[in-house]
């Protein structure tokens, strides 16, 4: 029979997800000839064989790939006629001009997790465990292509064991660049007051026992440093919240399986799906009436819980069942406040020493530090709030081709975004940058990028306020390197991302609905309750919240008190009409310097912000008059509102403004009345959502566009977010919500850099 040989280019993340081995067997069964190598391209093959057997192997390559493989492209070209004596793994070629994408780090799966805890293997409660389908990945890469030596695992050297499962293609840790055994990887510890007390399974037995007596301690995982403690421990809850100085904020959780986060949780199966999957997210779940409890103490306030499962095996022992021991056990990021998360051992030592009473230290170091990510569902569809681990860095594809981009992001949940080509790698979670610790954290991490991903930026993108750090920084970079800078406005760069997300490309047009916190708008003003007619280019505002008076500009943000008197004054309201909840946080000296400052202007900036408007309303209703964290108020609002009120506050248009004084005014009537603050919320939410169809139609009359875009974080709101996509729907839009990034602050950057690279001129179809 007549023999041939074929080629094959294979691109997307192809590398470190089993792929060669796949090939190898595939080869063998299929009596193939040639070769399979990885270089900076992706994955390349050469076959030979007769016609059907390498059709079959084609074949059987594309419909079963690598689960954790996502390819981007797979092309077959003729090959020259030559002959192999075998199928062979090559070694890796490096181009210096292109790059590959990462793997992000994956949960355990289950070959590994059955071997960790099956007595005869010679890995048996080895916590470091993993193959070629789990484990870390982007978090220990240090550079490029992905091998042992580019990895943080370099220092160790494998034992005969080992090196003989990594050569052995049939193994399935062949080529897992992270394989390791109780002889030759890392190990762990336990210290108490800088004293080393235990090793190996004795220090997760004292860390146990620890936990399991209501102590704080530092865990070192995959990403970075958790503080962990008993959940269902209230004075341990407390402890750890005047110790981490953090108030209100939820906690997140971990069980040990899904049958235990269900005591406390519903788990519907798309959130089921997403717990147990690769990427291993917190995901936000409504919490039962068994929950409540434990809400109280680590998610006060609210009626959602995040719970992850274990997603190493460090962690599975770690959370062991067992008589006496904690069910659920608190797993917040190991920092202070606002700080980036703690990474290295020494990092650890000099930042959580004042906050944890003991450390379970390991001494696999982490490249890059990486926080969990943070999911929802919502209508069966996963939302996320946070992208971190297990997501990041997964490239977003873009549908033309880009110079070299990095843009910079926002202040607050900053990411940064770097494209090339036709990718858009968007950073995961990099924090507030408010202090110099996260600035660092961000300079870092836009270096690490910018090297294993070959991106040397000829573009930059920033967001048009005056002084954000991460202005600052490109500013300077603009300057140093001589490249144009393009700010962009901070909620067309939310449509744009919402609208790359979903596939729209550069030239359509959108209705696009940012309701946020804060942005700096084109005339100086806060901006966040806007309805945009948007492109990738550029923007008109077609309509927006009425100006808000933001008396003392952040101190309004952090007291909702001060909004909640500034609203009741500008819709002409007697503030003394009834005993609101606002006056008990205001003493007669700040009343008076509010009442002043929203009659002057002085030190008041106006704001059409939506999250401005959920705060002062929620205040005045008597929910939180001073809020720890972002959205408080507006999570306390939506928590309450009545599922079964139908009715709704009124929002007319006037002149392109979305009315707020004439919906204070119903929401002071029903007050009067004595409504309670359920149905309030419920009139308020439904009002919002009666409102953004009514601004749609609108410009669908005047327009004739039917695409409607929501972006801004004000749509992390379920309840709200769920009735406007419902009513938008039956009347005829099409609505798009960002689905692969953040709808918050953490999606902007990949807008930005969008928008930069369509008002340059610098995008090819
Ligand atoms: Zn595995
Ligand atoms: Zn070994
Ligand atoms: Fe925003």
């Amino acid at each position: 029979m007549p023999v041939i040989n074929k080629r094959l280019h294979i691109t997307g993340i192809v590398q470190g997800v089993g792929f060669r081995p796949t090939v190898f067997n595939l080869a063998q069964r299929h009596l193939l000839k040639g070769w399979v190598l990885n270089n900076a391209h992706g994955v390349e093959i050469e076959l030979r064989g007769t016609e059907q057997n390498v059709q079959a192997f084609i074949q059987d390559l594309r419909q079963n790939p690598p689960p954790l493989s996502v390819i981007d492209s797979f092309t077959v070209e003729d090959a020259s006629d030559q002959a192999f004596t075998e199928f062979q793994i090559r070694h890796s070629e490096d181009d210096p001009s292109d790059f590959l994408p990462v793997s992000p780090d994956l949960n355990i799966c289950p070959d590994c997790r059955r071997e960790l805890f099956d007595p005869s293997d010679r890995r048996y409660r080895y916590p470091f465990i993993n193959c070629t389908n789990c484990g870390p990945r982007f978090s220990i890469v240090t550079g490029i292509p992905y091998d042992r030596p580019n990895t943080s695992m370099a220092s160790f050297s494998l034992c005969p064991d080992c090196a003989e499962e990594y050569q052995d293609p049939a193994n399935r840790r062949f080529h897992a660049q992270p394989i390791a055994c109780p002889v030759c990887g890392p190990q762990v510890w336990y210290e108490e007051s800088g004293q080393k007390l235990a090793e190996r399974e004795t220090a997760l037995q004292a860390a146990r026992k620890a936990l399991a007596e209501g102590k704080i301690l530092a865990v070192k995982g995959l990403g970075g440093f958790h503080l962990v403690c008993d959940a269902q421990n209230p004075q341990t809850v407390e402890k750890l919240r005047l110790r981490k100085r953090r108030s209100g904020k939820p906690f997140a959780l971990m069980a040990f399986d899904v049958d235990t986060i269900k005591e406390f949780a519903r788990v519907c199966p798309d959130e089921e799906k997403l717990l147990t999957s690769p990427m291993a997210p917190v995901v936000l779940l409504e919490t039962t009436l068994a929950g409540k409890e434990l809400a109280r103490l680590v998610a006060p306030d609210q009626n959602r819980l995040g719970f992850m499962l274990p997603y190493t095996p460090l962690h599975l022992l770690l959370l062991e069942p067992a008589e006496g021991f904690p069910k659920v056990l608190v797993m917040t990021s190991g920092n202070l406040s606002e700080e980036p998360i703690a990474y290295s051992n020494a990092d650890a030592h000099k930042r959580l020493s004042q906050l944890a009473d003991g450390f379970l230290l390991h001494d696999r170091p982490i490249h890059t530090r990486i926080d969990d990510s943070v999911v929802s569902v919502i209508e069966g569809v996963p939302h996320i709030q946070r992208r971190a681990r297990g997501f990041a860095p997964l490239p977003l594809q873009i549908s033309s081709n880009a110079i070299p981009t990095l843009a910079c992001g926002t202040e607050l949940k900053n990411t940064f975004c770097l494209v090339r080509d036709r990718y858009a790698f968007v950073s995961h979670h990099i924090g507030d940058l408010e202090n110099q610790e996260t600035l660092t954290a961000f300079e870092d991490a836009v270096r690490h990028y910018e090297k294993i991903f070959r991106i040397k930026p000829q573009l930059l993108a920033a967001d048009m306020h005056p002084d954000y750090l991460a202005n600052r920084y490109a500013r300077q970079r603009a300057a140093e390197e001589n490249l144009l800078l393009v700010e962009v406005q901070h909620h067309h760069a939310h449509i744009v991302s919402c609208m790359a997300d979903n596939g729209l490309k550069q030239h359509e047009r959108v209705i696009g609905l940012a309701f946020d916190g804060t942005g700096f708008g084109t005339d100086g003003a806060i901006w966040g309750g806007e309805a945009l007619l948007a492109d990738w280019k550029g923007f008109q505002r077609l309509c927006h919240l009425e100006y808000m008076p933001l008396p003392g500009g952040e101190a309004a943000v952090r007291k909702p008190a001060r909004m909640a008197l500034s609203l009741i004054l500008q819709a002409g309201i007697d503030p003394d009409c009834v005993p609101f909840p606002f006056h008990q946080a205001l003493d007669p000296e700040e009343r008076a310097a509010v009442a002043n400052q929203v009659r002057t202007g002085f030190n008041t900036p106006k704001t059409s912000s939506a999250g401005r408007l959920f705060d002062g309303v929620a205040a005045l209703i008597g929910l939180h008059q001073q809020i720890s964290y972002e959205a408080q108020n507006a999570i306390a609002l939506e928590t309450i509102a009545d599922p079964d009120e139908q009715s709704s506050y009124d929002f007319p248009l006037e002149n392109g403004q979305i009315l707020v004084s004439p919906v204070i005014q119903a929401i002071v009537e029903d007050i009067k009345q004595k409504v309670a603050p359920a149905v309030i919320s419920a009139r308020f939410h439904n009002g919002l959502s009666a409102c953004v169809v009514n601004v749609s139609q609108q410009i669908r009359s005047q327009t004739g566009l039917r695409q409607v875009a929501l972006s801004g974080g004000v749509w992390q709101n379920k309840t709200l977010i769920r009735h406007t996509i419902t009513a938008l729907g039956e009347s005829g839009f099409d609505v798009f919500w960002p689905r692969k990034l953040p709808t918050n602050d953490g999606g902007v950057s990949f807008g930005q850099a969008l928008v930069a690279l369509a008002v340059s001129e610098n995008l090819k179809e």
